[in-house]
């Protein structure tokens, strides 16, 4: 699947077996928020940006309408997926059960605090927002994040 957005020149791709996995790992939090990051690579150019694979977290606090993830005891495995796959981190997703993809105003404002940290490297991460039910995804929207805003993907 390739997604374009209007406000930049980022192309997202990705398979939907990726999309899959995040669906079937939602709703097994259903009715609770849960979510993690994705990883993945750039192009040279900088003009596409391919997601590969997720990162679940250890530690959250989850509610129906509440995510807070943490890095705490991640470290290994985002250096095992950057030596072992050259994947790095790229960005966040969570789920809205019952909900829309339409971010929050604590959604913006983590992705604030997340591109503004340390940990971080890059300066335009993505959030994935799926909306699920009991049994399955309704829908899913990417933002690019730049400049303290987020645009969706169509
Ligand atoms: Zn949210």
């Amino acid at each position: 699947m390739i997604l374009k957005n209007r406000h930049n020149n980022l192309e997202i791709v990705f398979e939907e077996s990726l999309l899959k996995e995040i669906e079937t790992i939602a709703v097994q939090h259903y009715p609770n928020e849960f979510g993690g990051f994705l990883l993945g690579k750039y192009s040279e150019d900088f003009k596409s940006v391919v997601i590969e694979s997720i990162i679940l977290p250890y530690k959250y606090k989850a509610s129906p309408v509440l995510f807070q993830r943490s890095t705490k005891d991640l470290e290994k495995l985002f250096i095992k997926e950057y030596q072992e796959n050259s994947r790095y981190y790229i960005g966040e997703w969570h789920s809205h059960p019952n909900g829309s993809t339409m971010y929050s105003g604590t959604d913006l404002n983590a992705m604030i605090e997340t591109a503004e940290s340390d940990e971080v490297q890059i300066k335009n991460p993505l959030l994935l927002i799926i909306s699920i039910s009991k049994k399955k995804m309704q829908n899913f929207t990417f933002y690019y994040y730049s400049e303290k805003k987020l645009f969706a993907y169509e």
